[in-house]
């Protein structure tokens, strides 16, 4: 590992353990269910500002971290709930500054990356749309939102489902089909023509803005605010994918650690039948299977990270990585629940908020099984062709 992600990752990491875990019981934490308030993240941000720590990924110059320094930098920002907000190495913007980063132009950049790097401005992603109405969700090819150019701008139509963030976002990034077919857009927010229907009830609560279900109606954009080309939505898709299913990976390694941290010393501390809980076996052998569990998340992150750092887009190995450790934390959150007992899924500790949260993993960014049907093709494909391994 490098010196410099080592320093800047013990910045973040004594940042978040001192500023940010005694916000942790803040009232402004989760409003009405739907996250931080942006009152709450604005204070954080500016001291994350002051300690030095805000976008801590990206590096004054512009440039990014590796992907492997990425993975230490940012499983520390998340060992609280509300560290990856705080430090703005969030979901989705980390995913959309990275995409922003690399194919939007300079004039893109300058006017709708640079706030998000400033850490002044949220960002949405537009992708999903209603399932109830036959829209994309595991199948992005079924995108029923349209987009259609008149004159120097294209008008896109319909609606979308479950984008974290939209309600106060000021910039998303908006995908469409048009006869080429996908497309994205960059929009600045908020726009009459994008309308906020609801924010969903969801199992999770540390996003700013919610989910939100979203009608988009008659949006004029200007044909220079289309990232790329027409056509190529899925491909700048794919660039997108990869590394921002990696750092899910990576800040939620931080939180089941932090999790972990506090089972262990709860197992330490509390007695039962004579002796401290860790003593006995059946408490000892969770832990030490969550321990297992962590180091194999960490080794899984650090291989598909050196896969990306090699020039590759790493969509079989992201996939393996996705599946393999959103699987593995969940397993080591339900742990910790267990070994604590009623304090386990209880607010006192942000135990019972990591085990909560962490049950969409398995879901955004490719539902566990979609990525074993697809690593399933690929080794038919491999077997039929005779090309042998499917990953490096
Ligand atoms: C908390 C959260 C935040 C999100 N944020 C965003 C966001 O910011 N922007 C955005 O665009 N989207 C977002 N999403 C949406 C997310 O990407 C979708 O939920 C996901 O792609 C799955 O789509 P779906 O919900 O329509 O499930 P469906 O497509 O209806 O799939 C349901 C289930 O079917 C199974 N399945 C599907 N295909 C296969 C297959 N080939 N083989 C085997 N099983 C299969 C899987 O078990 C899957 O879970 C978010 C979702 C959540 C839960």
């Amino acid at each position: 590992m490098t010196e410099r992600a080592i320093a800047i990752a013990h910045r973040v990491e004594t940042f978040v353990r001192d500023v940010v875990v005694p916000y942790e019981s803040d009232p402004r934490r989760e409003v009405h269910g739907h996250g931080p308030s942006e009152q709450l993240v604005a204070e954080l941000r500016a001291k994350a500002r002051t300690a030095g720590v805000l976008t801590p990924h990206i590096l004054p110059d512009g440039s990014h971290l590796t992907q492997r320094e990425t993975a230490i930098v940012l499983r520390k920002s998340g060992l609280s709930p509300l560290g990856p907000v705080a430090v703005n190495t969030m979901a989705p913007d980390e995913g959309n500054m990275y995409l922003l980063g690399n194919v939007g132009s300079s004039e893109q950049r300058a006017h709708f990356l640079t706030p998000i790097i400033a850490g002044e401005a949220r960002s949405a992603f537009f992708m999903t749309e209603p399932a109830a109405e036959g829209g994309a969700g595991s199948d992005p090819s079924m995108m029923r939102t349209t987009c259609r150019a008149d004159g120097n701008h294209w008008v896109i139509n319909g609606r979308k489902a479950f984008i974290t963030g939209a309600d106060r976002a000021k910039v998303g990034i908006i995908m469409a089909k048009s006869d080429d077919g996908a497309c994205m857009f960059l929009v600045d927010l908020p726009n009459p023509s994008i309308r906020i229907e609801r924010l969903i009830d969801t199992i999770d609560s540390s996003m700013p803005g919610g989910h939100a279900v979203v009608t988009i109606d008659n949006l004029r954009v200007p044909a220079d605010q289309m990232l790329g080309k027409s056509g190529e939505g899925f491909e700048y898709a794919q660039i997108r994918l990869s590394p921002a299913r990696l750092s899910h990976c990576m800040r939620w390694l931080g939180a089941v650690e932090r999790a972990h941290e506090i089972a262990s010393d709860y197992a330490c501390r509390r007695q039962a039948f004579g002796k401290p809980l860790i003593d006995h076996e059946g408490v000892g052998f969770m832990l030490a299977e969550n321990v297992i569990d962590l180091k194999q998340s960490e080794l899984m992150i650090d291989w598909c990270a050196d896969v990306l750092d090699s020039g590759s887009l790493g969509t079989t190995e992201s996939s393996m990585a996705k599946v393999s450790v959103s699987e593995a934390l969940m397993r080591v959150a339900d742990r910790c629940v267990q070994v604590m007992g009623g304090t386990g899924v209880s607010g006192d500790t942000i135990v019972e908020q990591v085990f909560r949260e962490i049950r969409a993993f398995r879901i955004y960014d490719g539902p566990t099984e979609v990525h074993k049907w697809s690593l399933a093709k690929k080794i038919k494909r491999a077997v039929q062709s005779g090309s042998g391994q499917i990953a490096r």
